[in-house]
């Protein structure tokens, strides 16, 4: 595939956008449009549970299910109707976004006293897969897909070389079951000044493998004896193979693992890279089939931190988890997970798999 051109620019209110482009010409620079929503934002310590919580008060006035005429994700067409991305096309689209959980110039707006606080430095940007607001990836062409990956790597390796950034974090929300705001197919890059406790615990849990099997990687051990197995797999190749944990948290939960110890995107080579847009895609088509209705599901990317420190847990994962426990019924996070932080999973892990390769060959 051929290397994209990007080109970065500074809205009148500070925030960056980038546009990558492969085929299209790049957009101009903005004139101006939508502006960042003020309120307070910082990191508070809650000593409870020895973490971090984001205290981001603007993001309560977030634009909520706009109808489709008014997305602030599509072009802008008409200049009396701005949207976030002020330009007439695009392919993939990069912006700070309006209502941030992390900014680069995050201010410390002080404390009372009554607790530990530091300044959310970091940057929250929003993904814009493409300017189709009815398509998403599993609809698109597998190109767009492929162009993804190539944006995801770039996302990580320029925020990551920032100093103040201790680990990249690339997700997405997708359906109003799980909160999304905005119908538009578009994912999130979280550039955090920490390196975020489920990352911390996978490290541990990396560690205590490598202590009781002389130096293995976990994960590279696990993709393997689920591709062996076979039971719980529900898309391979030859880079990848994607499967249902064998204690998956929710019913159908699924993990994109690179068969090899790949440390992030950046380690991918071109050809595992297409692999990886490929077997994502597929998986999407078989959440998609499953049902048939769009599935939706919080897809998180846990890679390499980007602070300097190397972790055998440094294995490029993706997973992928859906709310639903059956076609009409919504997992939740009730008593027993939310205080006790133990899952109950109401399902096999090996048939929910087998639904899933079903769905994948009605795809
Ligand atoms: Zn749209
Ligand atoms: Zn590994
Ligand atoms: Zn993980």
């Amino acid at each position: 595939m051929s290397r994209f051109q990007k080109a970065m620019y500074r809205r009148p209110d500070g925030r960056a956008i980038v546009y990558y482009a492969w085929e299209r010409p790049l957009p101009p620079p903005p004139a101006d449009g939508l502006a960042m929503e003020p309120g307070r934002m910082e990191l508070r310590w809650n000593a409870m549970l020895g973490e971090w919580v984001l205290v981001a008060t603007h993001r309560q006035g977030r634009t909520f299910l706009p109808p489709d005429a008014h997305c602030p994700l599509c072009p802008t067409i008409r200049p009396d109707v701005p949207t976030d991305i002020p330009a007439a096309d695009f392919e993939v689209a990069v912006f700070e976004n309006r209502f941030p959980s992390f900014r680069p110039d995050a201010p410390l707006e002080g404390s009372s006293g009554a607790g530990v606080v530091a300044p959310a430095a970091g940057a929250s940007e929003v993904v814009v897969y493409s300017p189709n607001h009815e398509a998403g990836l599993a609809e698109l062409p597998e190109i767009w897909t492929r162009r993804l990956v190539e944006v995801w790597a770039d996302r990580y390796e320029e925020l990551g070389s920032r100093d103040e950034v201790r680990y990249v974090f690339i997700f997405e929300n997708r359906g109003k079951e799980v909160g999304v705001t905005l119908t538009h197919p578009h994912g999130q890059v979280y550039a955090f000044p920490f390196v975020p406790p489920r990352v911390v615990q996978e490290r541990a849990a990396f560690r205590a493998y490598a202590d009781d099997n002389s130096g293995r990687c976990l994960l590279c051990d696990t993709a393997a004896l689920a591709a062996k197995d076979g039971q719980r797999v529900v898309v391979e190749s030859d880079a990848f193979v994607a499967y249902v944990p064998f204690a998956a948290r929710w019913p159908y939960e699924t993990h994109i693992v690179a068969r090899e110890h790949r440390r992030s995107l950046l380690a991918l080579t071109p050809a595992e890279r297409d692999d990886l847009a490929r077997v994502y895609r597929e998986l999407l088509r078989a959440y998609d089939a499953l049902w048939g209705v769009p599935m939706p599901y919080i897809m998180t990317m846990h890679q390499a931190a980007t602070d300097g420190s190397e972790s055998l847990a440094d294995h490029l994962h993706i997973e992928f988890t859906p709310p639903y426990r059956a076609r009409d019924r919504l997992k939740y996070l009730a008593g027993c997970e939310t205080g006790a932080g133990t899952f109950i999973n109401d399902t096999l892990p090996e048939e929910t798999a087998a639904e899933l390769r079903a769905a994948r060959w009605r795809a």
